[in-house]
Formats: C-alpha cells, structure tokens, sequence
C-alpha cells in the first residue's frame, strides 16, 4: 500500500469516527421540535374541545370563531371574551342563574372525582383480576441504548385488559355493587341493637357521560397535565435499586419542553416495577372508556327519540369490535413503536387518555341528535366497507405476528423473507410483500366506514379519518427512518423488494 493510499485510509475512517461522533451528539428533533411541540401541547386541548362541543351541536359552530375573532379585532376585553368562550363550551362548569358568569367548584370536583375514580377502578382491575405475565420485546444492543445495563433487557408485563373490559361491561350493564346499611330497629331480621348491612346493584349512570362530555374531558386533560409533570419529574429520580432509569433515545434531548413532550423515560413503572404506567393507559382507561362514552350516547338516544338508530347501532358495533380486538390481542401491543421506542411523556398519556376516547367518539355524540337516515344500500356498503378495512389489518397485523413468533407455524411457513444481519426477518410476501403499511391502509378503511355512517352533511364526525390518515402517513415515516436505523442496507433491500408503501401498486 502506498504513503498516498495509507494517508487516504487514515483520513476517511478519521471522518467515519468524526461523522459517528456528529451522529451520536446531535440530536435529531421530530413534531417541530421544541417550538412545534410547545405549540402542540397547548394546541391539542383546544382541538378536543373545540370538537367535543361541536359534535353536540350536531357541526362546527361557527359562533365561537366569531366571537374570538371579533375579540382579536375590537378593543374589548379579551379575559372577558374567553370567558364567554369557556362558558359556551364547559357550560356545565358555570353557574346557570347568576348574571355574572361564575364557576362552579364544585362540577368541575364532581366531573374530576369521575375521572380519577374511572382511571383508580381501572388500575385495581389490573391489579387484582388474574393476568398473563408476558415477556415484551427485548431492546436491542445496536440500537443505541442509553445504559449498557439495558442490553437484552426485557420487561415482563401483567396482561389481563380483555378480562378487565368484560369485567367493565358487566358493571356497566348489571350495575354496581354497593352497601346500604339498614338500622337494626326497622329489620325484623335482628333483635340486636345493630346495623344490617345490605348489598345492591345500581346502574350507572351512564347518561352524564353525554351531559358532561366536554367537562368530563377537559378534566381528564388536566389529569394528563398532572401525570405527565409527574412522570417527567420522577424520570430525573434514580430507580429504588440506586441505577439509574431507562431513557427514551427521542425523549432525552436536554430540552425541558421537548423531552416532556416525547416522554423522557421508556417505560415508567411503579410499585415495585409490576405496575407499567405505558402499557395500562395505552390500552385501558382510553380505550374502555371510549366504548362507555359510546354506550352512553346509543342510550342518550333512545331516551330521546325512543329508538336507536341504525347508524348508531353499526357505530357502536364496529368500535366495539375495534376495542375488543386491542384489548384480546393486548399482548401484541409490547412489540409496537409505542412500547419499544418512543418515551411516555405527554404525546402518549394525552393520546391515551384524552385524544382515543374524545376524539374518536366523535361520531357517536354526533349521532344522538342527528340521524342521517342512511338508506339500506348506502348502510351494506359502509359495512362492507368496514369489514374489507378490518380483514386487511386484522391479517396483515396477525401475519407479522405468527411469523415472528414461529417462522415455520404451518400459516406462515410458505412466505418468502428477507434475513438481515440485526437477526430478524423481514417478510417479503403475503401482506407485507404487496405493501410495506398495508396495516395502516386497512385501518385507515375502517375508520373512514365509522365516519361515512354520520352522512354528509357535517365534517365534524370526518375529523377522524382526516386526523388520523396525517397521523398514519407521520408514523410511517418515523417507522421507516426508525428501521433504516435498526436494519441499515437490509431496510433498503427490503423496500426495492416491496416498493409500495400503503397501496400495492399505486402509493
Ligand atoms: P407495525 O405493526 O407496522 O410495526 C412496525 C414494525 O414491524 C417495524 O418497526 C418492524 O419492527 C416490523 N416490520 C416492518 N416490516 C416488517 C416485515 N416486512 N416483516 C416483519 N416485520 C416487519 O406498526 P405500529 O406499531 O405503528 O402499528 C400497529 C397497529 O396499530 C397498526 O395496525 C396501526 O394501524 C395501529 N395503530 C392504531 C392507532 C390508532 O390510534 N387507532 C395509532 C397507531 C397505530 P421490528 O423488525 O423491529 O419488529
């Protein structure tokens, strides 16, 4: 080898280290940054409630944007204009008799107890009714892990949503329990001078979840506020055992406002570890509830017109089977961006809790008053229609998964599959050979067939399939940056292999 070549060699893998030492010190923002995130945190709020309220009205009320409009253009005040604001939007947390508009403590206590004892009755299920313990996923050595301790560390999570939402449901339906205690000299059953206690059912008052909708979730919104300073605090707090806690790789950037936004801690857990903050709110109080809230609305209905409407009955069906499908295959959950990757700070815990269950059940509150009457042929469609999105992400999801866990299980062993050299294997045929997202795709269809049942005449119950196509083409870019990362040239093999993205053939 020559000087010339020798110095050649020396300089590029001088700038090979230089480059890696670039790659691990700068830190690579998503959602804007710190200023996109700040504008988000504050942002996310007002659309929940700028939707909660409209859907009540049966569409976007106008009235609103005109009165801050007026506002932002007159001399008047604005502190008085955002009252005004509030008071039509939180109705229930004012006053009704007074002149001047006052708050009133006390709904917004009630409607906070709600919240807290819906969010404490879900984790003493999770706590007490038999579970599963399954191993997640194992984080990966070469996928820059911040403590060497974390190296094929896997966690072991208690698995038990599905019986907790049937268990829901039975309270829900049946009633519950509670003692009413009897003085021992009206009952004839005792002679002694003592209380009789007695058991009965009651049913719950399912109603008020329409009534107060926007109350209800703007106090779980200031639950979320709550829980995520908590989590960002307690992640600067050394583990009982004296290590230190495992940080999200996006979480950790240094800036406050950024790393509360992305979750700076992996997967927080309490009361010695069993307890994981992630996977419960990904799954439970969010998810269960927006069937309570959906329930809530079909009965609303019928108390108001005296039938439940056809649209409202497929709604109620098809989400239904959405959130029972997550919850039966809870454990599939532990292989996913959410759980392996991303940090839980604000974007998941208000997604979870606030943004599943107000958002997506738009079109049921918007249904209560407003039926569209759809006929017969246009309700077959969206059913079909439905069901075509749920085969593809039912299968395509269950696919990936029978193959991971047995390449050679009889339904999986004839795919064709890329091996890469991180280990794993990339399928290149069945659903993931005709589109690398095809889950998303199916998704995205059942979500448009939920919006399609409101009719036409609002956009408000199109809210979801507007949202969540952004939401499912942002993902997908952060999945594909995310694999080039763990799979490097394979990923790129792997996508000549499968050019398409969400339409085999087209995108
Ligand atoms: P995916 O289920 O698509 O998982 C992506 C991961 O799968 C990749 O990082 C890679 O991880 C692995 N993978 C990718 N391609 C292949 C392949 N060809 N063969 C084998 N493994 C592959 O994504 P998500 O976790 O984002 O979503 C899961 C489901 O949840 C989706 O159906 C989505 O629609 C739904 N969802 C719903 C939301 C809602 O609000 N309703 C929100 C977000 C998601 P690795 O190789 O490391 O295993």
């Amino acid at each position: 080898m020559t000087t010339s070549t020798k110095t050649k060699t020396n300089k590029s893998t001088n700038q090979q280290q230089q480059q890696k030492e670039i790659k691990t010190t700068h830190f690579e923002y998503e959602f804007g940054g710190p200023f996109g995130t700040f504008l988000t945190i504050l942002l996310l709020p007002m659309v929940v409630l700028f939707f909660t309220y409209s859907a009540k009205q049966g569409g976007m009320n106008m009235d609103l944007i005109r009165l801050l409009w007026k506002d932002s253009s007159s001399n008047s005040s604005s502190s008085s204009t955002l009252v005004q604001v509030f008071q039509q939007v939180l109705p229930n947390f004012y006053k009704p008799s007074s002149n001047v508009l006052e708050w009133d403590i006390m709904t917004f206590f009630k409607c906070m107890g709600w919240t807290l004892s819906w969010f404490l009755f879900q984790v003493f299920l999770e706590r007490f009714l038999p579970c599963d313990l399954v191993l997640g996923a194992p984080i990966h050595p070469n996928e820059k892990t911040h403590h060497q301790q974390q190296q094929q560390h896997r966690l072991t999570y208690r698995i038990n949503g599905h019986l907790a939402f049937w268990v829901t449901l039975l309270f829900v339906f049946f009633g519950y329990p509670y003692w009413i205690t009897i003085p021992s000299s009206s009952s004839s059953y005792s002679s002694k001078n003592t209380s009789l206690f007695l058991l009965q059912f009651k049913q719950a008052p399912l109603q008020y979840l329409y009534d107060y909708y926007s109350e209800i979730s703007f106090c779980v919104m200031v639950w979320c506020f709550i829980l995520s300073i908590s989590l960002y605090i307690s992640s600067f707090i050394r583990h009982p055992n004296g290590t230190r806690k495992i940080l999200a790789q996006g979480g950790n950037s240094g800036n406050g406002i950024y790393d509360f936004f992305m979750g700076r801690e992996l997967n927080p857990r309490s009361l010695q570890d069993t307890f994981d903050w992630k996977e419960f709110c990904e799954l439970r109080p969010g998810l269960i509830g927006w069937v309570l809230l959906n329930i809530s609305f079909a009965s609303v209905q019928h108390t108001r017109l005296g039938y439940v409407s056809w649209s409202m009955i497929l709604v109620n069906v098809f989400q239904f089977l959405y959130v029972w499908d997550a919850l039966y295959q809870e454990s599939a959950i532990l292989t996913t961006m959410d759980i392996t990757t991303d940090g839980f700070g604000y974007m998941l815990v208000f997604g979870d809790l606030a943004w599943v269950p107000f958002t997506y059940s738009l079109q049921a509150c918007y249904l209560v008053d407003h039926d569209p009457n759809l006929s017969t042929i246009m309700l077959l469609v969206i059913v079909t229609i439905n069901f075509l999105g749920y085969t593809i992400f039912r299968r395509a999801n269950s696919q990936k998964d029978a193959f991971r866990k047995n390449p050679h299980a009889k339904e999986v062993s004839h795919l064709t599959f890329l091996e890469t050299k991180r280990g794993t294997r990339l399928l290149t045929s069945g659903w993931w050979g005709r589109a690398r997202k095809i889950n998303y795709t199916g998704d995205w269809i059942m979500g448009l067939s939920w919006c399609l049942l409101c009719g036409y005449t609002s956009v408000v119950p199109y809210f979801y399939a507007i949202y969540f196509l952004v939401l499912l083409i942002h993902r997908s870019e952060r999945d594909d940056h995310l694999c080039k990362i763990k799979y490097g040239d394979d990923w790129d093999k792997y996508k000549e292999i499968v050019p398409y993205r969400f339409i085999p053939g087209i995108i």
